[in-house]
């Protein structure tokens, strides 16, 4: 692909999906800037890997990106690194619970993470991409942006809004050299499944392998959890020039919204 120089932040990029789409960016020559929470050392051995092994420049900013100053502080930061080409709103978090249980904190805190930094951000490196002429925003949405599950009320709801912003922001960048497109992966193997499927482990007494399973019969006809690689080759792909003329939303799902 031709992305080579090109500069990638990318949100809640230190784990899972976000990972896989800075390792994948970082393989189609693109210097990234990382974002997320953990442990400094592990951080720090990211960055190291993905710059000695593909040989782009990486560093992290810290921020959470739940805080408009702080997204405004991230992409000032990313800026000081080089110019935003490809913004990746990929941070997320998770909380379930049947809508009159949910904890209003806990909708806000997703409301704010999963939805209104991707506003911020964008709010924040439009304004470079337009004066460019040339720039790349993906979504990490999810296949809650499409459809609904139960007990996600704040999740389906923000990856709703999430899939809505995606096709405003599709319009008012078309023919700017700028697209903008929502990704929404059904089920793919990382930390933020890991803990619903641990809980419903220790609820209903199964072993791993019955509970993936469950996850899987349940949603995702492929009956395969779909890897964070083949995302980030996806959204390696909507970077490119062959993908200069797509701008919308995608699933990437095993099936499980055709249905
Ligand atoms: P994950 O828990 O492995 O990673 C989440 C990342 O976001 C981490 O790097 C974490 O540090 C970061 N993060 C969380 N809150 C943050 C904050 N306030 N500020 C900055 N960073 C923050 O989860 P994942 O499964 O890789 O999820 C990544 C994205 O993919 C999310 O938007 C999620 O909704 C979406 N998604 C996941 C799945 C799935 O099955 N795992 C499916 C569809 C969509």
């Amino acid at each position: 692909m031709d992305l080579l120089g090109r500069h990638a932040l990318i949100t809640g990029s230190t784990s899972g999906i976000g990972l896989g789409i800075a390792e994948t960016l970082a393989k189609h020559g693109c210097n990234i800037v990382l974002n997320g929470f953990g442990d400094d050392e592990a951080i720090a051995a990211i960055q190291r890997r993905l710059a000695e092994v593909y040989g782009v420049r990486v560093t992290h900013a810290s921020a959470d990106v739940s805080r408009a100053a702080e997204c405004r502080e991230l992409a000032q930061r990313a800026r000081e690194f080089g110019p935003i080409d490809i913004l990746v709103n990929n941070a997320g978090i998770q909380h379930v619970a049947p809508v009159e249980e949910f904890p209003a904190e806990r909708w806000d805190a997703v409301l704010a993470v999963n939805l209104s930094a991707a506003f911020h951000l964008v709010r924040e490196t439009l304004p470079g991409m337009r004066e460019r002429g040339w720039g790349r925003i993906v979504n990490v949405a999810s296949v809650h942006g499409l459809v609904g599950s139960r007990d996600k009320s704040a999740y389906v709801a923000a990856k709703h809004g999430l899939v809505g912003l995606t096709k405003v922001i599709a319009l008012e960048t078309a023919g700017a050299g700028v697209t903008c497109n929502a990704v929404c992966p059904g089920w793919v193997l990382t930390p933020l499944l890991e803990r619903q499927i641990t809980q419903r482990m220790d609820e209903l007494h199964l072993t791993r392998e019955h509970a993936e399973a469950m996850f899987l019969q349940e949603k995702q006809p492929s009956g395969q959890f779909t890897t964070a690689t083949q995302v980030g080759e996806l959204v390696a792909y909507l970077c490119s020039e062959f993908a200069a003329n797509i701008t919308g939303a995608l699933p990437v799902d095993g099936g499980w919204t055709t249905q």
